[in-house]
């Protein structure tokens, strides 16, 4: 089965990068179901790459190699997991050998795999399945996992938005081995978080803040800190170990906050230090400051604005409402660490909009420092789309 662009579409797969929008399609060849390989091929009729047939997306198909000699099947995939699990360990991320230790095994597009999510928490993987190229491959992929990583269990939460763009229906529970339990236990540089894959946001810990948390760690000691969008306290825990004199804490949902105390508790910290606050960021920030409160670090972290760049506006209002807001809080000298996760808003225009906020709330601030996702979630050179979380470290002057 075959594929053929339209003239002058093959430039992107030249430079590797592996989605085929359906608009570059010229004409198909054969009726290939749904996860299926295909062969792409230029309008000059010039091989360019095989990819997986997803009939339902605009992503019409998600390149698997480039190579000719490269036929995707079992081999290719269980090299592909090879490959991610010695990218972890070259990485030298104490995370790869610890026994409680979580990490990204696989990240999808950047480990030669568009639309599989691997991550370990202690001796439990958790995938998320989110193209049908993957779903294809679904059995060999998991069987490989398990053989590969000695991890015996697998949990699956393809429960995320994109497996709708696939025309996947949701699906969650035991990929492999028995049931996890709830919630699990990891070690993140040192501290202790329970993790709920089963009814946590994602695959139940949001891995690519690891560094930043440490960072956060560093930078909280002696300071009255805020952190917004806490989820399960990542970004708390860390300010807490780092000698925070109080954090306060502010999230929508009350289970995580609810893992998030637990959390606290188990790392030994003093609940005087901690307020836990079930709301909605926008609201608090305003009522924050109508009670007159102020903070010497802030941690902004919001969920995903803008999936992609169609929903970028709204999401520019948005990150610059918390943005203005937060630095309004910020007493002089105080730092503000602010992320976007959003594929839709790149590093550039996120600085540009928390630039209009800083402005408009009269605060002039330094960039001392700027954050990404951790190394387990490599950006490939050629799918800059993979490089989604951004952040900037600012001190208010
Ligand atoms: N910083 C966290 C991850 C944050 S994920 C960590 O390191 O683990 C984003 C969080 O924002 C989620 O927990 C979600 O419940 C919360 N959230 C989403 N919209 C919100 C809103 N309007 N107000 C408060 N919390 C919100």
């Amino acid at each position: 089965m075959k594929v053929r662009l339209k003239a002058g579409r093959e430039k992107s797969l030249l430079l590797r990068h592996p989605w085929v929008f359906s608009g570059a399609i010229d004409k198909l060849y054969g009726s290939p179901a749904t996860g299926d390989t295909v062969e792409v091929r230029a309008a000059d009729g010039r091989f360019l790459a095989w990819a997986a047939w997803s009939p339902q997306s605009q992503i019409r198909a998600r390149v698997w190699s480039f190579e000719e000699l490269d036929l995707p099947g079992p081999e290719l995939l269980r090299g592909r997991i090879e490959q991610a699990l010695a990218l972890r360990r070259a990485l030298g991320l104490q995370e790869s050998t610890g026994e409680d230790a979580a990490l990204r095994l696989v990240h999808g597009e950047a480990d030669g795999l568009p639309g599989l999510i691997v991550d370990r928490y202690a001796d439990m993987l958790v995938a998320q399945v989110l193209s049908a190229g993957i779903e294809r491959w679904r059995d060999v992929l998991a069987d490989a996992l398990v053989e590969q990583t000695g991890c015996a269990r697998i949990y699956e939460r393809s429960d995320a938005d994109v497996r709708e763009l696939e025309g996947l229906p949701a699906r969650t529970g035991i990929m492999r081995g028995d049931a996890p339990a709830v919630p699990l236990e990891i070690v993140e540089h040192g501290l202790r978080y329970a993790v709920d894959v089963l009814g946590g946001q994602k695959t139940g810990f949001y891995l690519d803040q690891r560094d930043n948390r440490r960072r956060i760690r560093e930078l909280a000691s002696g300071r009255e800190v805020l952190n917004c969008f806490c989820y399960t306290g990542g970004f708390s825990i860390a300010a807490l170990a780092g000698g925070a004199t109080s954090v306060v804490s502010v999230d929508s949902s009350c289970p995580a906050l609810e893992l998030a105390r637990r959390n606290a508790q188990a790392n030994g910290f003093d609940a005087s230090r901690t307020e836990w606050i079930e709301a909605d960021v926008f609201r608090y920030l305003r009522d924050a400051r109508a009670q007159g409160r102020s903070f010497d670090l802030i941690v902004l972290d919001p969920p995903k604005f803008a999936p992609t760049e169609r929903h970028a506006p709204a999401a520019a209002r948005a990150y610059k409402d918390i943005n203005l807001n937060a630095l309004k809080l910020l007493r002089p000298g105080g730092l503000l660490a602010t992320f976007s996760c959003s594929g839709g808003v790149s590093a550039e225009l996120f600085q540009k909009i928390v630039a209009g906020a800083a402005a408009d709330a009269g605060a002039s601030a330094r960039i001392l420092d700027r954050f990404h996702a951790s190394p387990d979630h490599p950006v490939l050179l050629e799918f800059p789309e993979g490089e989604y979380l951004k952040g900037l470290l600012l001190r208010r002057n």
